[in-house]
């Protein structure tokens, strides 16, 4: 398996729980994990670490407190508790950097090594190192955010802040939100987030509009506050390699609205490798038919959020956000519940006005979008 970043070391500790002879390859097998990561909280199973825990609020137009809470992982605590555990399923960690295929079952290493295996996974994240071929240019989320104590009036106490689409940032252009949740620490991550841009808006216009959103609330930053960045693509090829089963980012597991991966990959995890200790086919594990179809549907709901006129945007979330908390549940969550994501998506488009329901649905027909210039106009 390459990639030891949480998609990786979990399966690789569940392919080994189930007698499975499990080598994880990594560039840096030790390398600490720096990034926040959350998720909504029903979708973590219960075995993984919470730092913090707080009611979802989102502004799009008006103000929603959601029925759903949402978690944010204790990374420290989810790194020593998989590490553990790969160390007592005798999970073999080679430090390595993978260059590709080397032939059939084969993996090749920059210092020339060849490893092989029956089954190869790449759970190398999104820069997919298994895979061969060529790459469009990625529609990306990036964000930069700035570690503040928390009481900040933006994240009220026992809140969790998943999008305020405001632009307090007073930045006419391209569409962000803030994004903020609690550490658990006293502390709160503030990020201003751009859900998707091809390519993806660059961080110094986020770290910019960040602080000019901060400046207007009155919300003032210690010199040396800690900060993250975010970038990655949200619309990844499928990992369709032969003899390479690609796992978490990799797959892409990513959800090409939200940019989550982490749940879905967690909670998938025993079922592949069960599947790979069984000897039965895995990909339909990752990929089920419905997963399939989807995948694609939410594709094209991010085709229709690129091509979406900025002044439009919080409009189209305010009526996302006014839908019944199952359907905005099944468009969120539920890798495999097409029942439930056609049923979200003709809602929306009921709930619609014509304007908007022509954006929903055109992307089904056109060219997938890819110039930033034109979102501008908006
Ligand atoms: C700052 C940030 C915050 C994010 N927040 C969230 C969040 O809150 N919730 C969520 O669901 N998702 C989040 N994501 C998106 C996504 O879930 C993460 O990127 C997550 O880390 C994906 O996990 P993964 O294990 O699939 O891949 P990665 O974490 O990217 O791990 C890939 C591993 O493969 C190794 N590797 C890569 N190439 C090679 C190679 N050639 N040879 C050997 N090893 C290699 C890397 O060293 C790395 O350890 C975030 C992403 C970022 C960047």
């Amino acid at each position: 398996m390459v990639g030891g970043g949480p998609a990786g070391r979990v399966l690789a500790v569940e392919c080994a729980r189930r007698g499975l002879a499990t080598r994880l390859v990594d560039r840096a097998p030790d390398a600490p994990w720096r990034a926040t990561y959350g998720a909504w909280a029903e979708q973590l199973p219960s075995w993984v670490p919470v730092a913090a825990r707080a009611r979802g609020r989102v502004v799009a137009v008006t103000e929603h407190v959601l029925d759903t809470d949402y978690a944010v992982i204790d990374v420290p605590a989810l790194r020593a508790h998989l590490d553990a555990e790969l160390a007592a399923h005798g999970v073999d960690v080679v430090a390595g950097s993978a260059t590709g295929l080397a032939g059939p079952g084969a993996i090749g290493l920059a210092d020339g090594t060849v490893l092989r295996a029956r089954t190869l996974v790449d759970a190398g994240g999104w820069r997919q190192p298994l895979r061969a071929g060529r790459r469009a240019v990625p529609a990306e989320q990036t964000a930069f955010g700035l570690v503040v104590p928390d009481a900040t009036p933006l994240v009220p106490p026992g809140e969790a802040l998943f999008m305020d689409w405001r632009a307090d940032h007073g930045e006419p252009g391209w569409p962000t939100f803030l994004y903020g949740v609690p550490l658990g620490d006293g502390r709160t991550m503030l990020e201003e987030t751009s859900l998707a841009c091809r390519p993806g808006l660059p961080l110094p216009v986020l770290e910019r509009r960040l602080r000019a959103r901060l400046a207007h609330h009155g919300v003032e930053i210690a010199a040396g506050a800690a900060v993250e960045r975010v970038r990655f693509p949200v619309d990844s090829p499928r990992h369709r390699t032969p003899g390479v089963l690609g796992f978490g980012a990799a797959a892409p597991l990513v959800h090409p609205a939200t940019g989550f991966s982490l749940a879905a990959a967690f909670r998938l995890a025993p079922a592949l490798a069960a599947a790979l200790a069984a000897g039965r086919p895995a990909d339909p594990v990752v990929w089920s038919w419905k997963a399939v179809a989807v995948h694609r549907l939410r594709r094209i709901g991010l085709e229709a959020l690129l091509r979406m006129p900025a002044a439009e945007v919080p409009a189209f979330f305010e009526v996302f956000f006014r839908l019944p908390a199952h359907h905005r549940t099944a468009y969120l969550d539920g890798r495999d519940d097409l029942a439930g994501v056609l049923a979200t998506m003709g809602a929306l488009g009921r709930a619609a006005d014509g304007r908007l329901r022509y954006r929903l649905i055109s992307p089904a027909v056109l060219p997938a979008h890819g110039n930033r210039r034109q979102r501008r106009r908006g």
